[in-house]
């Protein structure tokens, strides 16, 4: 699916080149040297090659002054040949996230994070949308899951995944559960659902207890586990692979659902790595060709 909306955005590409010769571009500022955060932005760059849109990365030392990043946005900001333009989150302490979300401007916004953008959302006018959230429900539509009517649970309501998601979700009709760490009895209502959505950044937390027998498991975790008997114990018959890559790599990536449990229970269950992760990046380019048209009005 994932291959599938890049096609889609790489064939929109090639129109807006061919008829109005625009080519959609992306801006990408990662501030340090976090390694998750830097494999995530090199994925975004060597996508968009891939795609045939244009890219720029612009690396910055860990202690850059805010002024200086609030300085760069505003140049990209003012750049027309600038598209998308994207700050890769967390920021280092001493950065106000907020401030830098609200710096950019929300018509290149292609994270979706703006407020600008967030309440377009909300009010169900056309917005750029945050790429997890609405790579999820892309993925529910194209899987041919019915969303309407469904009994949705999402566990987690962070800014950029749970909450977005929630709404997103609500607007295709669904009866959305927003659950969160205050929530009594989790395993009680979970089972309720026959969608789960489950994004809480707790590696392989949600078991086969929480899960309604044939219900559809979105998991968007993403942890990286470096212990031999963690790897053991959440991967079952895949433990061997993944401690092959545990070796040579360091670590191995899991999700926030226990992957050998919830496959038993659910019906469907999405993979970590290979689910979700790629359909935020495909979302992110399909946000990228969308604002370049939108800015230009094409
Ligand atoms: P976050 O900002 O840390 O939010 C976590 C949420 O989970 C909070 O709402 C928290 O509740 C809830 N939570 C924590 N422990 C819980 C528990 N024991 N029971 C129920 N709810 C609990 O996390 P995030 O940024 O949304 O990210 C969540 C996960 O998704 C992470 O693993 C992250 O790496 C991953 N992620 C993946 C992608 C992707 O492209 N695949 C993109 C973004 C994030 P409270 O509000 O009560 O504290």
């Amino acid at each position: 699916m994932a291959s599938e909306i890049k096609r889609e955005a790489a064939d929109e590409a090639a129109r807006l080149a061919s008829e109005h010769g625009v080519r959609p571009r992306l801006v990408t500022v990662l501030v340090g040297d976090d390694p998750a955060s830097a494999v995530y932005v090199r994925n975004k760059v060597r996508t968009c090659e891939e795609l045939g849109l244009a890219s720029e990365h612009h690396p910055l030392p860990a202690d850059t002054t805010p002024a200086r990043l609030l300085e760069m946005v505003a140049e990209f900001n003012r750049r027309e040949d600038v598209d998308g333009l994207l700050v890769q989150l967390p920021l280092p302490q001493h950065m106000d996230e907020a401030a830098v979300i609200e710096a950019i401007d929300p018509a290149k916004d292609v994270d979706g994070f703006h407020p600008v953008n967030v309440g377009r959302m909300m009010q169900r006018h056309p917005a750029l949308l945050p790429c997890t959230p609405a790579g999820v429900v892309e993925l529910l539509v194209r899987e041919g899951v019915i969303i309407a009517g469904a009994r949705v649970c999402v566990v987690g309501r962070s800014n950029i995944v749970g909450r977005p998601v929630a709404e997103l979700l609500l607007q295709r009709d669904a009866t959305v559960t927003v659950c969160h760490s205050r929530t009594r009895d989790l395993p009680a209502v979970t089972r309720e659902a026959d969608i789960l959505v489950v994004a809480i950044g707790r590696p392989g937390f949600v078991r086969g207890e929480h899960v309604r027998p044939g219900a559809t498991v979105v998991d968007v975790g993403m942890n990286r586990v470096t212990d031999e008997g963690e790897v053991a114990e959440l991967f079952g018959e895949d433990a061997p692979r993944r401690l092959k890559a545990l070796g040579e790599r360091g670590y191995t990536l899991v999700g926030d659902v226990h992957p050998a449990e919830v496959e038993r229970v659910a019906g469907r269950l999405t993979p970590v790595p290979g689910g979700v992760g790629l359909l935020t990046v495909a979302m992110l380019m399909k946000n990228t060709v969308e604002a370049a048209r939108r800015r230009r009005g094409l």
